[in-house]
């Protein structure tokens, strides 16, 4: 690798930066880089794809194992059935998701912008396409600057089109998680699309093309909140990506043969290269930025001049604040030796409550009875005479089965002293697998011995092979 000099620095250019209200796009050419970072991003990339475009094609039970029905209000999660009702299990799962971004961001800095992030994933596979395509940084810088023809003409429509396939095939596969997938398959094939789905498959596709393709960096500079308020879950001892000036300073170019010690160097040659192959274009020598979204590319590419010149790794690691003002041991701050920083009031308090709610989720989940009722009353009748001495309520029962096989269900009701629920079918009503029945039910009581008003019911509707399947719902009996 070539080791070139210094670009001056303009003083005017700085000034000019200073004072722009508004600053135009600079293109950024990221070079490719490799390395143990890099090989953890490409990791991280395979697996949220293979989960993101595999997970629709699954089946449970002879249906899609993942599957956001919402015209049938209900999610199907393998064997699981949730309602609208369940609401309070996706809203624990949101608190869960936005406290391990805390404690991971508090110990590690930005892990999730850097890894996982569908911004940084979608932008490192169109990235890779492109260089692919048109080559790495300096082909594809000469190539953007070289006069359009049949060359410049064919390898951008070739970019373009995979590009375009991929963020097709990822808008089909997003609406895949609310139709049935192999639905939308023969809808695809027999042109018989309905307006929604076409909607938000060109929608999707059509933001992952823009986002990953072109916008890139800029969401993450100017569009995500994340990058604005993610500083104040750092403190002074979390892992951040960070060059050491201390070593690094006074930075130059020069000879690999030459003892830059004695020269009065430090260990930064000046090259550029963690400049040019971090995503977002700044340059980490100048401190902690908020646009820095902690891939570590910059450390890949740094350790490969290190390995060059035949210095040490690490000139730009991930460190601490603390570490580098020597106020602790840098034995204890490398990426892999993170457990001795990791007991800090900050980390434990969100480890804590994290480990709590993680713990009360999953046990509500494992004793959630898999039946929903609702009970409305029939507006239109009060109270009506039933016949010889008795008088009668009407009401609807909503009864929802969240499993995934037919269940019978003995319908009762208690408060009213003698009530008898009388139905329009016979006992135990059935409900299909996963699905809900409007049940009409009509409350019978001796008209006697009911003082005039209102009473309060408490419907209860018991599985006929397991009492331990039971839901109950109060309502109003009135009498005259
Ligand atoms: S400075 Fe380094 S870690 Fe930050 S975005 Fe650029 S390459 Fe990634
Ligand atoms: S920090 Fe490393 S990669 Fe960046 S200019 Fe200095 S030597 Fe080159």
């Amino acid at each position: 690798m070539s080791v070139p000099a210094a670009p001056p620095v303009d003083p005017l250019a700085i000034a000019d930066q200073e004072q722009a209200l508004y600053e135009v796009r600079r293109k950024i050419y990221p070079r490719a880089v490799h390395g143990l970072f890099a090989r953890w991003r490409v990791a991280c990339v395979l697996l949220t794809q293979v989960v993101y475009y595999g997970l629709p094609w699954l089946t449970w039970n002879d249906r899609q194992a993942v599957l956001f029905d919402l015209s049938a209000r209900k999610f199907h999660i393998f064997g699981l059935v949730f309602w609208p009702q369940d609401l309070i299990f996706l809203t624990g799962l949101l608190v869960i998701s936005a406290l391990s971004l805390f404690l991971f961001t508090a110990v590690a800095g930005r892990l999730w912008c850097g890894y996982a992030c569908p911004q940084t994933v979608y932008t490192e596979m169109f990235m890779w396409i492109e260089r692919k395509i048109e080559g790495d940084r300096t082909r594809r810088m000469q190539l953007d600057q070289s006069p359009w023809g049949t060359r410049k003409v064919a390898l951008k429509a070739s970019k373009h089109a995979v590009w375009l396939a991929i963020a097709l095939w990822t808008g089909f596969t997003f609406v895949g998680y609310f139709t049935p997938i192999q639905t939308l398959v023969h809808e695809v094939v027999t042109a018989s699309l309905n307006p929604w789905e076409t909607f938000w498959i060109l929608f999707y596709a059509g933001a992952t093309y823009g986002n990953a393709g072109y916008l890139r960096e800029q969401v993450c500079k100017y569009m995500c909140p994340y990058a604005r308020f993610q500083s104040v879950m750092f403190d002074s001892d979390t892992l951040i990506v960070t060059y050491d000036p201390l070593r690094g300073e006074p930075r130059g170019p020069r000879s690999r043969k030459v003892d830059h010690r004695a020269a009065g160097l430090g260990d930064c040659v000046d090259c550029t290269i963690c400049v040019q192959v971090c995503p977002v274009g700044i340059d980490i020598r100048k401190g902690l930025q908020y646009e820095c979204i902690g891939c570590a590319a910059c450390i890949d590419g740094c350790d490969q001049v290190m390995d060059k010149m035949g210095y040490p790794r690490g000139l730009i690691r991930y460190s601490t604040e603390n570490a580098l003002l020597g106020k602790t041991s840098e034995k204890t701050t490398g990426f892999g030796k993170v457990t001795a920083r990791l007991l800090r009031p900050r980390v434990i308090i969100y480890a804590t409550i994290l480990f709590a709610l993680t713990a009360a989720f999953v046990a509500s989940l494992y004793v959630r009875v898999p039946l929903k009722l609702n009970v409305l009353r029939d507006r239109a009748t009060l109270v009506r005479d039933a016949g010889g001495g008795r008088i009668e309520n009407v009401y609807r029962l909503q009864i929802g089965n969240a499993e995934e096989q037919p269940r019978r269900f003995v319908i009762t009701a208690t408060g009213v002293p003698a009530a008898e629920v009388v139905l329009d079918e016979a006992s135990p009503v059935e409900i299909a697998a996963a699905s809900t029945r409007m049940l009409p039910v009509r409350l019978r009581a001796d008209a006697q011995g009911l003082s005039a008003g209102s009473h309060e019911v408490v419907f209860h509707v018991v599985a006929s092979d397991d009492p331990q399947i039971a839901a109950h719902e109060k309502s109003t009996f009135f009498s005259r």
